[in-house]
């Protein structure tokens, strides 16, 4: 699905003055990759100019301490799927706004059901709005939050680890071994049970339809 973005105009960064001026479209998304199905999915922010340049999400710096630390934590990045909030470049590499990230998150969707992982790991604050659905005020502090696993509903039911996002693990040693700490709960997420379904409020299919249809507006 993420393959039809030449096509989408659900956002400003399809508005050909600030960014198709300078570019063809083909040059400022970069889809998803790795194996589909796969059990776990990364989900970061946006592709900066070394994803748009290679057209593969996580190759700049962040993705190279991506790979480093899953390399720590005996994670094989080939057996995952990699994917962004937003599958578009923002100019300057500023961050998505909350209307891109909104118009993204069908797709995004999408793409998590295409993948149907059993974890899903938000990197970061603008992966746990989009796949959470909601708003960037009722995202949980992260210094408070990192490692909670959170039931998240796309297509069924996921559990998604709440985690930084790999440049502010290069911003703090801190940040960076928590992180680390948090990635390293995978392999028991893998083993244990599925998700629990009874009593769980499904928050993120709380709020607004997304475009492809497949959660309920309650
Ligand atoms: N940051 C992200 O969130 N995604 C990328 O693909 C690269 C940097």
């Amino acid at each position: 699905m993420r393959e039809c973005i030449a096509k989408c105009d659900g956002c400003t960064l399809h508005i050909p003055e600030e960014v198709l001026a300078t570019a063809p479209v083909e040059a400022v998304f970069v889809n998803g990759e790795g194996p589909q199905p796969a059990e776990l999915m990364f989900v970061g922010e946006a592709p900066g100019e070394n994803e748009v340049l290679q057209k593969r999400p996580f190759v700049g710096r962040s993705g190279q301490q991506l790979n480093r630390l899953l390399e720590k934590v005996n994670i094989k990045r080939t057996g995952c799927r990699i994917s962004n909030s937003c599958i578009c470049r923002p100019p300057n590499n500023r961050p998505p706004t909350v209307d891109e990230v909104n118009s993204c998150r069908p797709s995004l969707w999408a793409e998590v059901e295409d993948t149907n992982p059993r974890i899903i790991v938000a990197l970061g604050r603008t992966a746990y709005s989009s796949l959470m659905n909601v708003p960037m005020e009722l995202i949980p502090d992260l210094d408070a939050h990192h490692g909670f696993v959170y039931p998240c509903w796309i297509g069924g039911p996921r559990k998604l680890l709440f985690t930084y996002h790999p440049s502010a693990t290069l911003r703090s040693i801190l940040w960076e071994s928590h992180c680390r700490d948090d990635l390293r709960r995978i392999g028991e997420l893998l083993t244990t049970e599925e998700v629990i379904i009874d009593n769980v409020t499904w928050r993120n299919s709380l709020y607004n339809l997304p475009k492809s249809g497949v959660n309920q507006v309650l």
